[in-house]
């Protein structure tokens, strides 16, 4: 693709997630605009990861709108493209399972994610460890974040050897544990 037609995929995939994001907040006290955390995954991937695939940027931006809304995989497909869609549909988990189930499948699923999926995810759990760190749910106890900092190690120690500079960057994060 032309660097044009990059950016064009970029704006696109922001814009599409600002619309369906559009009603949400994050979990920290704030309450702050929920588009701010798949914005945060593309700037860590591309300042931070020197990731410059602007398909990936897009996967990233895109990466929580089928998990929580209603955005579907088909949707994306015709939006974005099958290899997009794709992406999205491995860091997506199965809504229909209950949360402990999902934790454990997170953790199976990570040695056997697409190259691409490593990366949105690792810049994922980099982002949520960040947030817990800085400005997390106000109603979280210090056990319920060590667990999570716990659970997020397990997932990305299976998906090792894709890219160290966003391994690096997520062992940092764990160490600033609370
Ligand atoms: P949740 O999955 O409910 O919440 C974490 C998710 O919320 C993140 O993965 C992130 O997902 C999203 N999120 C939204 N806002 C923030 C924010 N400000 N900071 C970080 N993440 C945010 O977590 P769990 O209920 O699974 O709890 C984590 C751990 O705690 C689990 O291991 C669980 O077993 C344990 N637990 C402990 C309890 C206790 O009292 N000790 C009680 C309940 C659970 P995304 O990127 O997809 O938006
Ligand atoms: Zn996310």
């Amino acid at each position: 693709m032309t660097a044009a037609a990059d950016t064009g995929l970029i704006l696109r995939a922001a814009q599409f997630a600002a619309m369906k994001h559009r009603n949400q907040r994050r979990k920290d006290k704030e309450a702050t605009p929920y588009i701010n955390h798949p914005l945060a995954l593309a700037n860590v991937l591309w300042h931070e990861g020197r990731i410059t695939d602007a398909r990936i940027i897009a996967a990233a931006l895109l990466h929580d709108t089928v998990e929580d809304t209603r955005t579907t995989r088909a949707e994306l497909a015709r939006a974005f493209g099958k290899s997009i869609a794709s992406v999205v549909a491995e860091v997506t988990d199965n809504k229909w399972l209950d949360k402990k189930t999902r934790k454990r499948l997170q953790v199976e699923h990570a040695p056997h994610l697409s190259p691409s999926a490593r990366l949105v995810k690792l810049a994922d759990k980099i982002c949520n460890l960040r947030d817990l760190a800085a400005s997390p749910p106000a109603d979280w106890s210090l056990a319920r974040k060590r667990e999570y900092f716990d659970w997020a190690k397990q997932v990305v120690d299976g998906l090792r050897g894709e890219n160290r500079r966003l391994e690096r960057l997520f062992d940092r994060a764990w160490r600033a544990r609370p």
